[in-house]
């Protein structure tokens, strides 16, 4: 039981690694576009926030708005 529990938090710990490095970074520029995620009230679609928190005017929990992106071009067939 133990030995799950260490193998799955080194691997972990190694993917957090991976994803945040920034020493690398610097050295090679990757055409990453950042992802411009927006959060909204499901009951208030005015209400847009960039980061997740509550909606200031019925206090529910924003969610994540995805940006519309044309679907057609996954129907081809
Ligand atoms: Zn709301």
């Amino acid at each position: 039981m133990l030995m799950a529990v260490a193998i799955l938090f080194s691997a972990a710990t190694v993917f957090a690694t991976n994803g945040t490095n920034p020493v690398s970074d610097t050295t090679k520029t990757k055409k990453v576009k950042p992802v411009k995620v927006q959060y909204t009230c499901t009951m208030h679609p005015e209400v847009l926030s960039d980061k997740p928190g509550k909606c200031p005017k019925c206090g529910m929990a924003l969610v994540k708005k995805e940006p519309a992106k044309k679907k057609a071009e996954t129907m081809k067939m």
